[in-house]
Parts: structure tokens; C-alpha cells; sequence
């Protein structure tokens, strides 16, 4: 758990990106995507600060920014006091070897022709000049790391299981000691039971390692034991933020009542069942966001008002805030 007044590793301030909609045969279209729309957060050293919210509201795009795998429109992100939007060449260098990421399928982004040696040697080949003892060193104290056995060096990726795969991103991840890992909903694409493995393994390795995670998940359950603190997103914005312990116990945002009570419950001892709040409709388009409140279309208990201001965000309590008019 992070300390109260832990240091800000990353500091995002109004970050927006918004993706140009292809015009049609009279010219360019003005049209947008709003994929990320004025969101801003704190992530502090060593803690699991995640970002759920059902599919296409941006997490992906948010976590991309971040790592600068894509442009941002606008915007901060600060990190080591420099704003990573603006860096340089060399200072990018340094930043994305603190920074690294883990996808859902971590097949798509492990080369089928490469060894894991080969998978494995190339963040040394490209930013560090190695002995090849100290190399194969390197590489055999990653797989211990993450828990795989050091004679799987010389096989393939389409050798192993969905597990041990994403074990190998984790190690090509962490093969120069970032500060951070963004990991993209690292677990959607496993089953059950391997995915408890993945979340106690990447746990460990925080501890161990003193890592700080970006944790995205359209599932609340999966980030439940996992989150020192969670920001919610709706279409491009983030509508509740707090604690774990706010988040589950105390939600106020009413999108957020609504994705903790699709959560299963998963003590079997707790008998009374959640009063589960269907959310209808579809999630409006990203591309015409609404005038108000953008879960307006969606909430049980809007208001007249709702239509028309978009709310601002509240706080409920020092570590916990929501965009709500209700609060
Ligand atoms: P999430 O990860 O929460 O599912 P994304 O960040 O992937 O959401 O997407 C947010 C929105 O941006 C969606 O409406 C999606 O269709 C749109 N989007 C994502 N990537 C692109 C892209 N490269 N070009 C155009 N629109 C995109
Ligand atoms: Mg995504």
C-alpha cells in the first residue's frame, strides 16, 4: 500500500485526445472523436492506481498517451518535472525505460518467430551493451522472476499457455527496471483461475520490485484486490475517483453503483444479494458527446438539469471525488 503523501510519479493534467473522423467526398471532416476528454490524475510511486469503465471509453487511449505510443491533443504529463508531451529524443529514451506496458494478448506482441532468448535479449541489445554471460544472465534471472522455468529459453512463443505467455511480457517488461508498468487489461484474456495467478504474480512483483502500476480493466472485480486507487471512465472522461476502499464501499457516482452491482459477489458467505441496477442503452457516441452530462442517457436518477450542465467534479471526501450534480 502507498503511503499517504507518497511522491507523484506521473502528474496528468487535462489530458485530450481526440481522433479526426474522416471526411467524405466534399473535404475534411471537423468532426472528432472525443476518445479522452479533460482527464486528470495523479499516479504516486509504488501504488495500483486503476482506470475501469466499460469498453470504448478510453482507458486504452488514455494508457497509450501515456506512454506516448500515441499523440495526445492536448494537455500534461509530467513526469521527473518535465512535461513527457514535450520531451526531446533523448529524454523520451530515458522515459520509456521507466515507463513499459503489458496488453491483453500478449501473443499479438510477441514475435512467433523469435525465441524467448531472442524476445528477451533485444531491450539489452538495443539500449545496453552486454557480455554474453552477463546477457543470458539477465534473461535467466527474469524468467525466475516471473516465476518461468529457465530450459523454456530456447522455445516459441505459440509453445506456451495464455499465462506463461503474458509471464513472458511481464519479463520483457520489467528488463530494464521501469518505475512503471501500464497494463492493459492483462488478464481479459485468460481464464479464471490463471488470471488470479497473473494479479498475486504482478502483486509480488510491485512488492518485490517497488513498481508502480496503471492497472486498466473494464472489470471492477478484477482491480478489486489489486487497486490502491481507482478512477472510473465514461465516455472520455473520468466521472468517479478514490480510494479502493471509497470505490467499493461508498460509491457515489451512479455509473459506478451501477458496474459495482454487476460485480459477483465473491464471498459465498455474504447471503444478501446486491440490488443489481441494469444500466439501458448504449453508451452514446464519442463523437457526439452529449450537451450535459454524459451518462445522462443512461442514469436512473438524472435530473432536467443533467440534460443541459455538464456537472463538475465534486469531492466527497479528501481522497475521493465524483462529476455528479447530485453530490
Ligand atoms: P477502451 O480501451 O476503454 O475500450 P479506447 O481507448 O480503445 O477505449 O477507445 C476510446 C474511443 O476512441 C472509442 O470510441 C474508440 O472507437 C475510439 N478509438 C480508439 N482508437 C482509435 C483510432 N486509432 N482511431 C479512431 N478512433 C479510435
Ligand atoms: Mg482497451
Amino acid at each position: 500500500m502507498a503511503h499517504v503523501k507518497a511522491e507523484i510519479l506521473l502528474d496528468v493534467k487535462n489530458l485530450t485526445k481526440y481522433y479526426p473522423i474522416k471526411g467524405n467526398f466534399f473535404g475534411k471532416s471537423k468532426e472528432v472523436i472525443k476518445a479522452v476528454d479533460g482527464v486528470s490524475f495523479q499516479v504516486k510511486k509504488g501504488e495500483t492506481f486503476s482506470i475501469v469503465g466499460e469498453s470504448g471509453c478510453g482507458k486504452s487511449t488514455t494508457g497509450m498517451s501515456l506512454l506516448r505510443l500515441t499523440d495526445a491533443t492536448s494537455g500534461e504529463i509530467v513526469f521527473d518535472q518535465k512535461n513527457v508531451l514535450e520531451m526531446k529524443k533523448y529524454e523520451m529514451q530515458e522515459y520509456r525505460k521507466n515507463i513499459q506496458v503489458i496488453f491483453q494478448d500478449p501473443y499479438s506482441s510477441l514475435n512467433p518467430k523469435h525465441s524467448i532468448k531472442k524476445i528477451l535479449s533485444e531491450p539489452f541489445v538495443i539500449n545496453q551493451t552486454l557480455s554474453k554471460t552477463e546477457l543470458e544472465e539477465k534473461i535467466i534471472s527474469l524468467l525466475r522472476l516471473v516465476g518461468l522455468d529457465i530450459h523454456h529459453l530456447h522455445r516459441y512463443p505459440h509453445e506456451f499457455s495464455g499465462g506463461q505467455r503474458q509471464r513472458i511480457g511481464i519479463a520483457r517488461a520489467l528488463a530494464l527496471n521501469p518505475q512503471i508498468i501500464v497494463c492493459d487489461e492483462p488478464v481479459s484474456a485468460l481464464d479464471v483461475s490463471i488470471q488470479s495467478q497473473i494479479l498475486n504474480l504482478l502483486k509480488s512483483l510491485q512488492q518485490k520490485l517497488g513498481l508502480t502500476l496503471i492497472f486498466i480493466s473494464h472489470d471492477l472485480s478484477v482491480v478489486e484486490h489489486i487497486s490502491d486507487r481507482i478512477a472510473v471512465m465514461y465516455l472520455g472522461k473520468i466521472v468517479e475517483t478514490g480510494t479502493r476502499e471509497e470505490i467499493f464501499n461508498n460509491p457515489q457516482h451512479p455509473y459506478t453503483k451501477a458496474l459495482l452491482s454487476s460485480v459477483p459477489i465473491a464471498d459465498p458467505k455474504q447471503k444478501k444479494m446486491k440490488h443489481r441496477i441494469n444500466i439501458e442503452g448504449d453508451i452514446p457516441s464519442a463523437k457526439n458527446p452529449p450537451k450535459g452530462c454524459a451518462f445522462y442517457s443512461r442514469c436512473p436518477v438524472k435530473m432536467d438539469k443533467c440534460n443541459e450542465v455538464i456537472p463538475e467534479l465534486r469531492k466527497v471526501s479528501p481522497n475521493h471525488q465524483a462529476l455528479c450534480h447530485l453530490i
